[in-house]
């Protein structure tokens, strides 16, 4: 595919010409507010389709704002999964402790919202399919960097120039891959491997976590709703990530059913629908930790830069976040001036977000009988608690004033 003509505004004026890589949430949020500015902005996705469904996600915060002046807060809301129930449980069954979520995630009720991811990603695409050009079931092949833009090549056949390039390919991103190197250098793992897929909720959930625990191994169903499926979640702490079993489906459910073989409860029953199911997703519970976010005409969003892992619960909100800020840096300067005030502005709410991993996330899941025991005594001490305040992290950025549209 080769670009024949120079995309203009209605003054006849050139407009920059960008491509995102990456479909999911950072890429269609930098995709609306690159638009807004003037930028004529193409998406590239790997995926054939939007996905539906999916596990549920939280946007809190400041994350709020940004979905708010996009104008889908409404959508959002409707939404809402209204988890109203979290009920933990020893390794033999029996109930340790069950309250609000909030308690735990520290979120505020009435004002944090909880989704399905698939009901995010159709919100966004949504509220920028018009004015977006979107190329699905294709990625980038090569990209070359230029003094004057980027030339890419696409998997798909052809070649195209662009003013900038942006990576908003998730957690394993290739564009980071390209431009930065490999992802080892940037992946700080954090000691857990986990499944999670769903299955038929023949357990009578609804709007409610119940979540096993043994010292390094927990096992979690998820019912965002009154359907008939639940998220089941397998997790596990292992010192060193396993690449090898990251790369194959069979090695994934060899490892897991190894691991929580003589598990109680529900797990069997887990460990039977995890090798049926359709939609497993694995990989190791980790950071991704980069000392700039950008080269060239080349920058990162989203979890491709700055994934803090489902530990804190914020990628969402990150993604979001920083896709507004990145976008508005870029309103109206030039790719350096505007990646250097991206990084500036941006990385402070990064990292006291991604620091909510040395504070508690990760004492959800104990590896000693003795570390259990201590966090089934705060759990207690929790569900005594009035409602809890919002975390301060989720709302450690005011954000600037978005521009009026070009
Ligand atoms: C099990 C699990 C539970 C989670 N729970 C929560 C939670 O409770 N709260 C929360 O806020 N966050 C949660 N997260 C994290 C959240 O999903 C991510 O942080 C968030 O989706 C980041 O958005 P993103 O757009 O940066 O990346 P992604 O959502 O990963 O999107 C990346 C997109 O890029 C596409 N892509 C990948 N490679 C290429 C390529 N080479 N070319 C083109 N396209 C490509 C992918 O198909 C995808 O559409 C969870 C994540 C997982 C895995």
């Amino acid at each position: 595919m080769t670009l024949t003509h120079q995309p203009t505004d209605v003054r006849g004026t050139p407009r920059r010409t960008v491509l995102i890589s990456g479909g999911g949430i950072a890429g269609p949020a930098l995709a609306f507010w690159l638009n807004r500015y003037g930028y004529a902005v193409t998406v590239v996705e790997k995926a054939p389709a939007l996905r539906a469904g999916g596990y549920p996600v939280d946007v809190r915060g400041t994350a709020r704002e940004v979905a708010r002046r996009m104008g889908i807060l409404p959508r959002l809301r409707d939404a809402h999964i209204d988890l109203r129930r979290l009920t933990f449980l020893d390794p033999d069954g029996s109930e340790v402790a069950s309250l609000h979520p909030h308690a735990v995630t520290r979120g505020v009720a009435g004002r944090d919202l909880e989704v399905r991811r698939g009901d995010l990603t159709e919100a966004l695409y949504t509220a920028v399919r018009d004015d977006v050009e979107f190329l699905f079931d294709d990625a980038i092949d090569t990209l070359d960097r230029t003094a004057h833009g980027v030339n890419v090549t696409f998997r798909g056949g052809g070649g195209r120039t662009f003013d900038m390039v942006f990576g908003a390919d998730g957690m394993h991103s290739r564009t980071r891959e390209m431009v930065f190197g490999p992802e080892e250098r940037f992946h700080r793992y954090l000691g857990y491997c986990f499944a999670v897929f769903t299955l038929r909720n023949t357990f009578g959930l609804s709007h409610e976590t119940v979540m096993w625990n043994a010292p390094g191994r927990a096992a979690a169903l998820y019912a965002s709703g009154d359907d008939d499926e639940v998220h089941a979640f397998l997790n596990f702490a292992r010192p060193e990530p396993d690449w090898d079993a990251f790369r194959d489906p069979r090695a994934q459910r060899d490892l897991v059913a190894e691991v929580f073989a003589d598990a109680g409860w529900e797990v069997p029953g887990l460990l039977a629908g995890l090798r049926e199911a359709e939609d497993l997703f694995f990989d190791g519970a980790g950071q991704i930790r980069m000392p700039r976010w950008s080269s060239g005409r080349v920058a990162l969003v989203g979890d491709a830069a700055y994934a803090p892992s489902f530990l804190t619960g914020q990628g969402t909100s990150l993604a979001l976040v920083g896709a507004y800020m990145l976008a508005g840096c870029l309103a109206d300067r030039d790719h350096v001036a505007g990646f250097a005030a991206y990084e500036r502005e941006t990385r402070e709410f990064v990292a006291v977000n991604q620091g909510l991993v040395g504070q508690g996330g990760a004492t959800l899941f104990p590896t000693t009988a003795r570390a259990l025991k201590q966090r089934n005594e705060r759990l207690r001490s929790l569900s005594a608690m009035p409602s809890a305040q919002g975390n301060p992290a989720h709302s450690a950025l005011t954000l600037p004033e978005s521009l009026p549209p070009a």
